[in-house]
Parts: structure tokens; C-alpha cells; sequence
């Protein structure tokens, strides 16, 4: 690899973005760059810097009221011929891996440090960095869920702000995910002779009914709407052509709205197969990650909502905003990049939106918005 990158916090939000995309961390290599935030962070001389792994955490202690958590990931996906990062003038898109997911909302908390985390500097909140490692791989490994085991007081504040692809809109809390396998077991028999046998495929016929008669919820809370939905995501079964099989297996996915936690989502998909399960069926979690509140009640979160000046809306998807949800503190995702490029070839994020979410955080860390 060539030499360590550099990070200059005192040039502009584009440029500090280029600057982190053209350094590549994909996941598992994010060393080097972990190594320049770090010696960035640590020479504004206005924050306390931690470094676990290849996560690198800052905070201002001034005894403020309040504390708002900024969090992003520093790893990105596989480069897909897409680094160094790319300039487009007339269209104003700045194209590279991780512009959008996530280094555009990097660059973002970066200027913000450069900010506040002077000394001299006086923001309204507290405020703690949080640039981590690992997120776009498996759950054991980010970066985040680690800090939330082995320093979790890192993680404690009052509002949390993920700077995840929004484009520029606020998405609060988060839908649950559960992943659920259900079998039936029959008696393999040669199919000249079916009444011999017992067909474990057909019995999932009445699983697959309740399944395609199901109504998903929809349920609002804090003004976010949140659309559930119960769905088949793969079936498997059959020994061969002339077999009558003897096994079968059905697994759905379950995306589940906030106000039911793990426990709640789990009972809910029972009851739907309450039938199959009666006749014999086993119904077995594969995994269940429950989603976050949105928590727009809070002070916190509201005033970050009338600073940015946008309405919230549902998360859909499972995010880390829930690892914050799970202590009670109440996340939100906003970021400048679109969520609809994010891993893709074509991957950019708008020049347009940089500076405004730069603008609009500045504006309510330093308490200047209400
Ligand atoms: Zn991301």
C-alpha cells in the first residue's frame, strides 16, 4: 500500500471527503485510515481520544447539559473500480467507493470536530466522535457493537446521530428483523406407491396459506410510519424424482415494527404458524435482532429535528441506531449521501449536499437554531 493517508480537518467537507475515499478501508483494512483520523483528532488538542481496534472514539468534556453521539463507519465494500474518487463538474457528483456509505457523513463529523473539538470551543452539547470499524460485514465484527461491550460508557448521550446515507432527510429509530425456519418431517415412500408414504412438502400448504392471506401492520409512532411485513424467503425440499420427501423446510423473514421487542416478534410469528406447529411443524429462529424506537419525544432528538428543519420519517431497514436504542438513547440517521447508490458501481454523492448538513449540525451543536 502506498503511504498513509494524511487528513487536513481545517480544508472543506468535498475536500475532506475525497481525501477519505481515495484512502480505500475496505472492511478488515481499515487501519491506515483509523491511523490518520486518529493523529487528526488528537491534534486539534480540544478532545479525548481512544483507540480500540481499528475504532477510533473522541469526546469533549466540558460539562455540558447535554451529549450527542456521532457516529460512522470508516469500511467500505469492495472497490468496484471506483477509488480514486472522481469529480463530475457539470453534473456535481462526486463519484467513488464509500462517497455515499459512508465516508460523505465521515467527512461530515470531521469538519464538525475540527469545529468543537478546539480548545476554546463552545458547543452547546457535549459531543462524542464515533468512527468505526467493520460494519459493512458480519454483526460480530463492527466496530460499534464492540464498543458498545467493552466501553459502553463511550456511548452514553442524549441523542445519537448516525451519519448513514439519507439523503439529507432524518430517518428515526428502526424495524426489527427476525429470521425463522420452519420443517415438517413426513415418510419418504416411492411415489408409485404415495399412500404408502407421508409428503412433508405439501405440508407446508397450510403455512404457505397463512402466509399469502397475512396482513402486515402498519403502525405509527412519533409520527413515523412503520410497514411490517411476513414473508417466504426460501423453501427447500425433495430427495428426487420419484421419491416422496420426507423433509421440507420453509424460512421467512419477519420485519417488525419498534413497539414489539425480540420476545413479542418471535410470539407473533408462532402464532401465525400456530397451525403447522399444532400438526407437527417446528418452527426454529435463525436470528432475531430487534429493531429501536424512534424516541422523537425526547428534548434532544426534538430539537435536532427543528434544527435540521426536515421531518422525520421511519427507518425501515435494521441500522446500528438500535445498538444505541438498546441503552435507552434515542438515534437517528442523517446523512448527505443517497442510500440508493450505496454499494454500487455508480456510487456518488451530491457536492450540493455536503455543506448543508455540515450547516445544519453546526447550527445545533452550537445551539444557535431554537
Ligand atoms: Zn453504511
Amino acid at each position: 500500500m502506498s503511504a498513509p493517508p494524511e487528513l487536513d480537518l481545517s480544508t472543506d467537507v468535498l475536500a475532506l471527503t475525497r481525501a477519505l475515499v481515495d484512502a480505500p478501508s475496505v472492511s478488515g483494512s481499515e487501519t491506515a485510515l483509523a491511523d490518520a483520523v486518529e493523529a487528526a483528532l488528537r491534534a486539534l488538542g480540544g478532545l479525548e481520544v481512544e483507540r480500540i481496534g481499528d475504532t477510533v472514539l473522541a469526546r469533549t468534556n466540558l460539562d455540558r447539559p447535554g451529549r450527542v453521539v456521532l457516529a460512522g463507519h470508516l469500511d467500505t465494500v469492495p472497490i468496484a473500480d471506483n477509488v480514486p474518487s472522481r469529480l463530475d463538474e457539470t453534473t456535481g457528483r462526486l463519484y467513488g467507493c464509500g462517497t455515499s456509505d459512508m465516508k460523505a457523513g465521515d467527512a461530515v463529523m470531521l469538519r464538525l470536530a475540527a469545529t468543537f473539538g478546539v480548545p476554546g470551543a463552545e458547543p452547546a452539547h457535549d459531543l462524542t466522535f464515533v468512527f468505526y470499524d467493520n460494519e459493512e460485514v458480519e454483526s460480530v465484527k463492527n466496530g460499534l457493537g464492540r464498543v458498545a461491550r467493552e466501553r459502553r460508557g463511550w456511548l452514553y448521550g442524549d441523542l445519537a446521530v448516525l451519519l448513514e446515507p439519507t439523503d439529507g432527510e432524518i430517518e428515526a429509530g428502526c424495524q426489527g428483523t427476525l429470521r425463522a425456519v420452519l420443517s415438517t418431517k413426513g415418510r419418504r415412500a416411492h411415489s408409485a406407491r404415495s399412500w404408502l408414504g407421508e409428503n412433508a412438502i405439501h405440508g407446508l400448504a397450510g403455512a404457505l396459506a397463512a402466509l399469502a392471506a397475512y396482513r402486515p401492520r402498519e403502525v405509527e409512532i412519533d409520527g413515523c410510519t412503520y410497514r411490517e411485513g411476513l414473508n417466504a424467503v426460501g423453501i427447500a425440499g425433495g430427495v428426487a424424482g420419484n421419491v416422496i420427501p420426507d423433509e421440507s423446510s420453509l424460512t421467512v423473514n419477519f420485519r417488525y415494527a419498534p413497539d414489539r421487542d425480540e420476545d413479542a416478534a418471535e410470539a407473533h410469528v408462532r402464532e401465525v404458524f400456530a397451525e403447522a406447529i399444532a400438526a407437527g411443524a417446528t418452527l426454529t429462529v435463525v436470528d432475531n435482532a430487534g429493531g429501536a424506537l424512534p424516541g422523537l419525544g425526547e428534548p434532544a432528538a426534538a430539537a435536532f429535528i427543528a434544527a435540521v428543519g426536515r421531518p422525520a420519517r421511519a427507518k425501515l431497514g435494521w441500522t446500528d441506531v438500535s445498538r444505541f436504542a438498546a441503552f435507552g438513547i434515542p438515534a437517528v440517521n442523517y446523512g448527505p449521501g443517497d442510500p440508493q447508490l450505496a454499494h454500487t458501481r455508480e456510487e456518488h454523492v451530491l457536492v450540493e449536499r455536503l455543506q448543508p448538513a455540515v450547516d445544519a449540525l453546526t447550527a445545533y451543536l452550537s445551539g444557535s437554531s431554537s
